[in-house]
């Protein structure tokens, strides 16, 4: 029998690193079996669908890389894959548990069951809808089907027994059927089922294999099992990931930090590095193995080695996986990736102009080392793409010294000018050495200065490469600015 498997987004809200590591779960145990992986959208709750969400669930697959054999767009056998467009078969499928008196009608108004929380809330006891509807005489029915009073079907989940199932990580789930939520209902007034009914219907129908989903979904698989076993159907395996973690032990929310995957995607994560970070959430290949490609994963990836503890999602680790991945681009991949984000910061055209192109052919190997995230690479640049804001006084200054001595600094490098632009690197950090010790200056007091005229700030990519990439011209202008400031200041 072959896997197949699906993703089945509800589309309201943003993509997050909790569902996508969902999708990502269940598309690599397709890959890796040679089965079908399914994208199903579940959009039966007209009040809480929102397009754009929609919108997000095909942004966020795309740019991940991830692709579907069956859903949206590409079609298949089993379709339609919006659920909201088989409200038909949800119906007879409900009608059918009517028939077999598996569901029934009930007919409780909003007031009646807003009054009955009301009156649970108050005292303690059996929560949930009270059953009354369960127990209608077959007279006080056809009274009410034919005063036109709206209804809704509802399951009538068995008052003895249990409902158990076993799960590929938790092993045996075993629930008292008096536990389970009394009676849900399955098709609501305005004709739509609810999660449970399409859910199960189409799981069923789709001849899903396996499910893998969160472990928040344990208690609906309880009640699931009972409704395929109302049905006459055999259920899929479960297999409920584990839940994913903040650092302090707790659900993974916005308290944490960014968690849709837009967020990560425009602070200039590479597809791939997520991609890589979320498979270790909740999966290992072995005990030390922490970079895979995607052929790796989509081979390697198997049920077994899920974990069953709490995934801890590690913001510094994924960026530490991040500039790993960065300096493993080539110089052009890295240069293609970053000049969108140069664009956002409007420091550059698109495509960029011939100047700009001159000196982002030379950037790779300034920023390579260093970047966490394709987002910085703006700062990073920004003063060999555009004018820099003159720097003060207090800047110009190194601590512990005084502005004459960062005058001395810079008339010296003046002069350290003629001719760098023909020495390597190397010869002229051993020019700078000599004219620090020959001035009795510390390298760093003599470096300082040039940094910030250059370069506008204290931190920058490695210095004597950056000038070599402004130019003569332009480098002589700062430094000659910053030598007129001082002065002003001196006299
Ligand atoms: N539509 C549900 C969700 O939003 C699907 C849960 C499941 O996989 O059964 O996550
Ligand atoms: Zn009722």
């Amino acid at each position: 029998m072959s896997v197949r498997v699906r993703y089945a987004p509800s589309p309201t809200g943003l993509q997050h690193i909790g569902s996508v590591r969902t999708a990502l779960f269940n598309y690599l145990y397709a890959r890796a079996t040679g089965g079908a992986f399914v994208l199903r959208i579940e959009d039966t709750d007209r009040e809480r669908f929102s397009p754009e969400a929609l919108d997000d669930i095909h942004a966020t697959f795309d740019w991940l890389g991830l692709s579907w054999d069956e859903g949206p767009g590409v079609g298949g056998p089993y379709g339609p894959y919006f659920q909201s467009q088989r409200a038909e078969l949800y119906r007879a499928h409900a009608e059918s548990l009517v028939g077999s008196g598996h569901a029934y009608r009930c007919y409780c108004t909003s007031e009646r069951l807003a009054e009955l929380r009301e009156q649970q809330a108050q005292k303690k006891g059996e929560q949930g809808y009270d059953r009354r509807c369960r127990t209608l005489s077959d007279d006080e029915r056809t009274r009410l089907e034919d005063s036109g009073a709206p209804s809704v079907i509802r399951f009538r989940v068995p008052l003895e027994g249990s409902s158990v199932f076993e799960d590929t990580i938790l092993g045996a789930v075993k629930r008292k059927n008096r536990d389970i939520n009394p009676d849900p209902v399955l098709l609501k007034s305005d004709g739509f089922p609810t999660y449970h009914l399409a859910n199960v219907v189409d799981d069923h129908l789709m001849e899903i294999t396996h499910i893998l989903r969160a472990q928040e979904w344990v208690p609906s698989a309880s009640l699931h099992v009972l409704l395929y076993d109302a049905f006459g159907w055999s259920p899929p395996v479960f297999c409920h990931l584990p839940m994913v973690m903040g650092k302090d032990g707790k659900k993974l929310s916005k308290r944490h930090g960014s968690t849709s995957v837009v967020d990560f995607r425009r602070a200039g994560y590479l597809n791939d590095a997520v991609v890589n970070y979320i498979a270790l959430l909740g999966w290992a290949f072995d005990d030390k193995t922490e970079f895979f490609t995607r052929d790796e994963l989509e081979t390697k990836f198997s049920i077994e080695r899920l974990n069953k503890s709490p995934a801890v999602f590690d913001y510094k680790k994924l960026e530490w996986f991040n500039g790993a991945y960065i300096r493993a681009l080539s110089d052009a991949e890295l240069i293609n990736k970053i000049i969108p984000f140069l664009e956002n910061a409007g420091l550059v055209t698109n495509p960029p102009s011939a100047e700009h192109c001159e000196i982002l052919d030379g950037v790779a190997p300034l920023v390579k080392e260093r970047l966490k995230l394709l987002s910085d690479a703006p700062e990073a640049l920004r003063f060999l793409l555009s004018e820099i804001d003159p720097p003060t006084l207090e800047d110009l200054v190194p601590k512990k010294a005084g502005p004459k001595d960062a005058l001395v600094a810079l008339q010296e490098v003046e002069k350290l000018l003629d001719g760098f632009f023909d020495r390597t690197d190397e010869q002229n950090e051993e020019m700078f050495r000599e004219a620090s010790e020959r001035l009795e200056m510390k390298l760093g007091h003599l470096l300082m200065p040039v940094r910030i005229a250059v370069t506008g700030s204290s931190v920058s990519p490695p210095l004597f490469g950056s000038i070599q990439l402004l130019g003569e011209t332009k480098t002589r202008v700062r430094i000659s600015e910053a030598i007129e400031r001082l002065k002003e200041a001196i006299e």
